[in-house]
């Protein structure tokens, strides 16, 4: 069990709690854990601190206590499949599609404004980080990287027709360099965002280019009453649900991280051409976080 006292993103002290246990919230819990882990989940919850907190600087929401890696991945052995997914649904789930290859083809293109030719030598080289089904490693492929997928469950990888390289951990990357590392919806489910970040930097060099895309808190929170349906509304699970996302971002706190770990956003004119609408979401975000992304094209650099 990980206890996180300050802000895993900014580390600010100055936390408080935005949602916590009482008997509706218990409830709630134990027909989630029913549904979703066979009764998993309210026996992990039981022996720890179910609070979530809230960082007044940079605005992240965390759980105060992570189950560690074993308990999550007893958590993850024991899901059933979620809604009401047809088979083709599932199917297709380890499948890219072509909006997927169309970013991977714009984030080359990034990748290779900032590459030195030389350090690139025959092609450019993407890091899938937490790769899943593996079809963002096949849609960077297509988009013609040479690709690495990093999935701890290597059997979860599915190779089509395209050809990458899968690791199990990240050991075996000691003393590689990639010109992308790419974490799609990886940081919320990770218990130490930060630690992992740092874990990273040796993979990159000064020219190294980091997308990162998590969900958006603040999005989620405008739409409704955020914490008034924790942690689980009867019918889909909450942005938060225990413990499948143990990190909440905003676009503030998402950038607070980044820095934090020693990486700063790439210039608006050097993304704009590719991704015209991260940067208008950019400039939308200072006038309110739910119209701002928590995505981020990063290099190393304070
Ligand atoms: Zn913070």
């Amino acid at each position: 069990m990980i206890r996180l006292d300050t802000c895993p993103a900014c580390e600010s002290a100055e936390t408080r709690t935005v949602a916590g246990p009482s008997a509706e919230v218990w409830r709630r819990l134990l027909a989630f854990s029913e549904r979703r882990y066979n009764g998993f989940l309210n026996v992990l919850a039981e022996s720890m601190d179910l609070r979530v907190l809230t960082c007044d600087r940079c605005t992240h929401c965390w759980y105060a206590e992570i189950p560690d890696s074993e308990m999550l991945s007893g958590m993850y052995a024991a899901a059933v499949p979620f809604g009401n997914a047809t088979q083709a649904a599932v199917e297709s789930y380890g499948r890219a599609t072509p909006s997927m290859v169309d970013r991977m083809a714009r984030i080359r293109a990034i990748a290779a404004r900032l590459a030195v030719p030389a350090e690139a030598g025959g092609g450019l080289a993407l890091l899938d980080y937490g790769s899943g089904t593996g079809r963002w490693a096949t849609a960077a492929v297509r988009a013609g990287f040479t690709a690495t997928a990093l999935e701890p469950h290597a059997h979860r990888v599915e190779q089509q027709d395209e050809d990458f390289e899968v690791v199990t951990d990240e050991g075996a990357l000691l003393g590689r360099q990639f010109d992308v590392l790419h974490l799609e919806q990886v940081l919320e489910h990770v218990p130490e965002p930060q630690l992992l970040l740092r874990r990273l930097r040796p993979l990159c060099r000064a020219t190294t280019l980091l997308v990162v895309r998590v969900p958006n808190l603040a999005k989620e929170a405008m739409r409704s009453n955020v914490w008034g349906d924790w942690p689980y509304d009867g019918v889909r699970p909450h942005i938060m649900a225990p413990f499948e996302h143990l990190h909440g971002f905003t676009p503030r706190s998402l950038q607070a991280l980044i820095r934090a770990a020693g990486f700063r956003p790439l210039r608006a004119t050097t993304v704009s051409p590719y991704f015209p609408r991260h940067v208008l979401h950019r400039f939308a975000g200072r006038l309110h976080p739910a119209l701002g992304q928590t995505e981020v094209f990063g290099i190393l650099g304070a």
